[in-house]
This record gives C-alpha cells, structure tokens and sequence, in this order.
C-alpha cells in the first residue's frame, strides 16, 4: 500500500527544488480569497482537496479584514473560492460589500451548488449584485465530467447552467458574465482556447439551448490530488517534464501572480492559490492580511515565491484562473 503522506512530501520536495526564473509582483489589481475547504463536490484533479468533510472555514475577524484591504489597496477585483466559496456564511456580506464599492466580483462556483438545499436563491442574489460567475465545465460530454467531478456532477451542473441563463447570465448585453472552465481530463495540455470555446458554444447551444460569455482552459497544476493521482499511477514525472518542455517565457509577463494576492482561510497571504495549496508562503513571512490592513505596504516589485508547479503557468498558451495567457 502506497503511504500518501510520503507522496505529498515527495511532491513537495519536486516542487521547492526549482530553477523557474525569477519574477517580480507588478501592480496589484486583485485579491482571491479562499474562503474555506469545503465543497459539496470531490473532484478527481482538485488542487485544494476540498470537500464535503472539510472543516476549514475562514472566521469572521478574518472576514472584517477583506474590506479593509479592498479600500486600502484600491482592489479592482475581489475573487472568491473555495472549496465551494457559497457555503460560506459570510459569502453574501462580501459580495454586498464589494458591490457597495464597485469592484468587479468573481464567484467560481461549481454550478452543482445552486441545487444544494439552502441554496435556492443563490442564481438570483448573484445576478442582482452582477457578481461574475466563473463555472467549472471540463466538458460537454457527460461521462468525462462525471468521471473528474463524481456522477451526476454533469447533469446538475446544466441545470445550473439553464438557471443562470434564465436569470440573463451569458447572454449578449445583460451584463451578467458566465465564464466556462476547462481543465483536461488527464495529464496533457489543453487544446487552444478560441477553437475548443467554439466547439462549446456549438455544442451547448445544440443539446441544452445554454449560452455562455466565454471559455477559459486552465492547466492542471501537478500539485496536491491530482499531483497524487499522477504519482500513483508512475504519470508524475512525465507530466512535469511535458509542462517543463512546453515553457514559453513570453507568458513570464502575464503570470497571475504578478497582479493578484491570495488570502488563505487563516488570513495568511501567498502569491497565487497554487502556492497556497502548498504552503509556500510570501518571500516576506511576517506579511498576513492582518499586518497588511495594519500598515500599508508597498508590493509592487517584491519578488515572488516560484517552484517548479510554475512551468504550468507557462506551459504552451499559459495558464491562469482566467485562462490561457496568450
Ligand atoms: S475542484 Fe472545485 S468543485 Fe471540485 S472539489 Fe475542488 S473546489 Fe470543489
Ligand atoms: S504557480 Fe503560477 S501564479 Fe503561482 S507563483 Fe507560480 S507562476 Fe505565479
């Protein structure tokens, strides 16, 4: 029997021991907080081992903060996940506050959520406060969404789809943004964004009449779950070596870690959720959101924490929570 413990060290040596060059932060445009690690899903390839067991939930002093940092540093963009981001209790107080300053909000929501009990009115408060609703599809093809999300995920998550797109979302000038997310099902690339977009558009529309704003293709990161599942069936090294060989240095420029910060459910702060997901904390370990509200800091050009899960940002077209960088 494999020990997973091991593993994880495993993986976590791979990754600290890293040549990826150096990158420094720009300005900061956006704050992603994770809100916890439970999800109502378990999905195959998720880089936060959330799910329905987790307990790990940001608490409410840390939650005072959010807003605090969002005036202080003139945040753009407040991106929140999870886990699943709406089983907070406070997802709402944030998503009302943030509304209240303007700022454009992101919910990356797994769609299945908005038939979970309690959470019948989630469609219609997301649409009423415009909130950017970022959805996990990787697929429009019912057994290879179940076999990475769990069965029924596929069937749930167009239902949810139908209920966005009945509220307005994805549809031309409602101003209610629906973004799609691909993730390959195993250990490659994802097919170049605009043509697989198109084959989604068609396909969607055809089969369930769903229309959407846009498709992202984001690269699985070789970490946590999926870096497990990989290293378990002897894919790890050939799939690290596929992201390493397929390094573009013109994505460098546009790695989301230069623009954003990550808060964690304890309020501790990281580069990207990647780093998060692996404890690779800011270069200046005394930085938290705590310090941060506390006294503000000048980020721009500090340099940021890299390791070799980075070759996935860069790998081919780039990759980011917002998809592919070229
Ligand atoms: S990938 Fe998303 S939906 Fe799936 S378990 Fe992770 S947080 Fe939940
Ligand atoms: S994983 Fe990507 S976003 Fe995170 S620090 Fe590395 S390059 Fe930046």
């Amino acid at each position: 029997m494999i020990c997973h413990d091991k593993i994880e060290l495993w993986i976590y040596k791979k990754v600290r021991n890293s040549d990826f060059p150096k990158i420094f932060r720009d300005e900061l445009t956006t704050l992603q907080v994770n809100l916890g690690y439970k999800c109502n899903q378990a999905c195959s390839h998720c880089h936060v081992d959330a799910g329905p067991n987790r307990l790990e939930m940001m608490d409410i002093n840390t939650i005072k903060l959010i807003p605090k940092f969002i005036d202080l540093y003139n945040v753009k963009c407040l991106d929140l996940t999870g886990g699943a981001p709406e089983l907070h209790d406070y997802f709402r107080y944030l998503i009302e506050e943030a509304s209240q300053r303007g700022i454009r909000v992101i919910d990356r929501c797994n769609l299945t959520i908005l038939s979970e009990p309690g959470q019948e009115d989630l469609g219609s408060f997301l649409a009423k406060y415009k909130v950017i609703v970022v959805a996990s599809l990787p697929c429009y093809m019912e057994d290879n969404v179940d076999k990475q999300r769990g069965k029924g995920v596929f069937n749930k998550s167009i239902n949810g789809l139908k209920e966005l797109n009945s509220l307005g979302y994805g549809k031309e000038n409602s101003n209610l943004e629906l973004n799609l997310v691909y993730n390959p099902i195993g250990a490659a690339l994802a097919p170049p964004q605009i043509a697989l977009e198109e084959n989604y558009r068609k396909i969607l529309f055809k089969e369930y009449g769903i229309v959407f704003s846009s498709l992202y293709t984001i690269t699985n990161m070789p970490i946590n779950r999926f870096a497990t599942s990989l290293k378990t069936s002897g894919k790890l090294d050939d799939y690290n070596k596929l992201l390493r060989d397929s390094y573009n240095k013109n994505n460098l420029k546009e790695v989301m870690c230069r623009s954003l910060i990550s808060v964690d459910w304890k309020g501790e702060i990281y580069d990207c959720d990647f780093n998060q997901q692996l404890g690779l904390r800011v270069k200046d370990h005394n930085l938290n959101l705590n310090s941060l509200v506390k006294l503000k800091q000048n980020l721009k050009g500090k340099e940021i924490t890299v390791g070799n899960h980075c070759y996935g940002c860069t790998a081919g077209a780039g990759s980011s929570c917002s998809g592919q960088l070229t």
